[in-house]
């Protein structure tokens, strides 16, 4: 199999072109490498059943034929997208309907990376795939909110009008090796300024609650729902629920820091609560997370360091 990747040089979609390689598949990865890093794709150099195209997918774009195409390609930190508001917004719709343009060209089956941000700030809690969502459509955080829940409602069109093989993926929070250490996540940030000693950036009061995880299995989830028949939106994600203070004193434990936690304001919209019920993946696809939040941070430790120590180096 010949499978494509938008946002290839991106954190989720560098660990999926892996996957895909270590399946035995060849893989294009397709990256205007705006928040997506070449550092991501250097293991990969000479590997001869790997390429990159630079090339950004808001704009149309034909590689040859492909047999899946893996639309994985968007600014996706809230401080990323919040910088790149319009670019988003245009990766999200244009960049959706050039990769599905793809898809429909090559009659590839194609695979939309969507979010748990769909749901917004919850009113139903955890979230299953039949809940609509509760998002504010001109809050700042509606750029990459709307432009998810616009690229589910496209990719069923070509679904509906077009025919193509299409499969949804509502990814919640994922972290690992490879996550930018500026990208300003929560686990970015707090592995930072463990890391050097500065104090954990805790938002509002630490009381509002996401559900980490580690990108191994979040990537084993996204595979086995490309291979099977489900067409409807999957939530892939680690239903394990913590609170921001609890997360940042597990970042303390796990890199043996010294740090204080500091309070600052929190952002406008951020979502409440946010836990996936993921009884589908369970039943349909026999998928569940296996790396619980302390063992995955421990497995990202390395990485975390290596990016403190080179950041230092280079000042
Ligand atoms: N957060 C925090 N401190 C930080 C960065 C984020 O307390 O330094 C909080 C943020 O307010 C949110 C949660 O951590 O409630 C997750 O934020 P992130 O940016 O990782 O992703 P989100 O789930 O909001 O897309």
């Amino acid at each position: 199999m010949r499978a494509l990747v938008t946002g290839g040089a991106g954190f989720l979609g560098s660990h999926l072109c892996d996957a895909l390689l270590a399946q035995g598949h060849t893989v294009l990865a397709v990256d205007n490498l705006l928040t997506g890093r070449m550092a991501n794709l250097e293991h990969l150099k000479h590997e001869p059943r790997f390429s990159l195209e630079v090339q950004d997918i808001s704009e149309p774009f034909d590689f040859g034929a492909v047999d899946y195409v893996f639309d994985f390609a968007s600014p996706a930190s809230p401080v990323d997208y919040l910088n790149l508001p319009l670019e988003t917004l245009k990766v999200g719709s244009y960049g959706v309907f050039h990769s599905l343009d793809v898809a429909r060209k090559y009659n590839a089956r194609f695979l939309l990376a969507s979010t748990s941000e769909c749901y917004g700030d919850p009113l139903e809690h955890p979230q299953p795939e039949s809940y609509w969502g509760n998002v504010n459509s001109i809050g700042p955080r509606s750029v990459y909110d709307e432009a998810k829940r616009f690229g589910e409602a496209t990719t069923m069109a070509y679904r509906r009008y077009f025919k193509v093989d299409t499969r949804i993926v509502r990814i919640f929070n994922t972290y690992g090796p490879r996550l930018q250490l500026n990208d300003g996540r929560v686990i970015s940030n707090f592995m930072k300024q463990a890391l050097r000693g500065e104090p954990l950036t805790v938002y509002g009061d630490g009381s509002q609650t996401r559900s980490f995880c580690y990108v191994a299995d979040e990537v084993a989830g996204i595979l086995k729902l490309a291979e099977s028949n489900e067409h409807l939106p999957t939530n892939i994600g680690n239903p394990v629920e913590f609170n921001m203070l609890e997360c940042a004193r597990m970042v303390l434990k796990v890199t043996g820091s010294a740090s204080k936690i500091a309070f600052e304001p929190l952002p406008e919209d951020d979502p409440k609560l946010r836990c996936p019920d993921i009884t589908k993946a369970r039943t349909l696809l026999g998928w569940e997370p296996k790396i619980q939040l302390e063992e995955g941070l421990r497995l990202s430790l390395d990485y975390f360091r290596k990016c403190v120590e080179e950041e230092k180096a280079a000042q």
